[in-house]
């Protein structure tokens, strides 16, 4: 489903990634962790197309993202991302945020929108927030919004940069219980996160950037309790 090769990645003098080779199967649920600085918000970036491609091939459900050439809104139909900062439309409700991507680049009716707009509320426990203004909602209510959001386009990849890392403590858990029905659901995900509980209990597959180089990947099982690499071990004994 994404296939990348060779990915490098420069601003200016500095080399952010050098070198990255992953494949994600559908259905895949990765965890992307590692120091702050390390490329993995550039990582993620390159996947749909936020970051151009410095060297290398990202290939994101058949769409060669590093190939001017490519229909990129095309493409970012299918990838859904949430960032760290739920950009939720102000001025709009929770339903009106729901509904505009799928009435304007899928064609559908308001009331046809509406309806599936709510079946996603339902889902991230939302239902009753449907006439709120975003700002009446607390920072874990506007996330799963944004969530619901990112499903309002049907996709068939899920992008997450630290989805909970802007939340206070207390309102971390739901937001991870929405994502970790999603992966249950089959979904496939790529989720750079300091969640290290929700990493070993949800992911497939755990990738451990440093340097902007891949320096270890393996199940969390592999990855948690028996790192091979000294960075990994470094790394974890510091957040664990
Ligand atoms: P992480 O998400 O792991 O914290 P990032 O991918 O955000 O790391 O950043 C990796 C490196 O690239 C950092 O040194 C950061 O300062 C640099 N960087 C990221 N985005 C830009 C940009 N748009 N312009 C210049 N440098 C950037
Ligand atoms: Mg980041």
């Amino acid at each position: 489903m994404i296939h990348i090769k060779n990915l490098h990645k420069h601003f200016g003098d500095s080399h952010v990634l050098r070198g990255i080779d992953c494949d994600i199967q559908p259905q895949e649920v990765v965890c992307v962790i590692g120091p702050s600085g390390s490329g993995k918000s550039t990582f993620l970036r390159c996947m749909n197309a936020l970051e151009s491609v410095s060297e290398g091939e990202v290939r994101v459900n058949g769409f060669p993202v590093h190939d001017q050439k490519t229909d990129l809104n095309k493409m970012r139909e299918s990838v859904g991302m949430v960032f760290q900062r739920f950009n939720l439309f102000p001025h709009m409700t929770v339903l009106e945020n729901l509904l505009m991507a799928p009435m304007a680049l899928r064609g559908m009716s308001r009331a046809q929108a509406t309806v599936f707009a709510e079946g996603l509320l339902a889902k991230v426990g939302l239902s009753d927030k449907r006439d709120a203004w975003p700002s009446s909602l607390s920072g874990g209510q506007q996330q799963r919004v944004a969530i619901a959001r990112a499903l309002a386009m049907q996709p068939s990849i899920m992008l997450f940069d630290e989805p909970t890392s802007a939340l206070d403590p207390e309102l971390v858990g739901d937001v991870l219980e929405v994502m970790k029905n999603l992966a249950s659901e089959g979904m496939t995900m790529v989720i750079v996160t300091h969640e290290m509980g929700f990493a070993r209990e949800v992911a497939d597959r755990v990738i451990f950037i440093d340097q902007g180089i891949i320096q270890e990947q393996g199940t969390p099982e592999q990855i948690f309790s028996a790192p091979q690499n000294p960075r990994t071990a470094s790394f974890l004994s510091k957040v664990l």
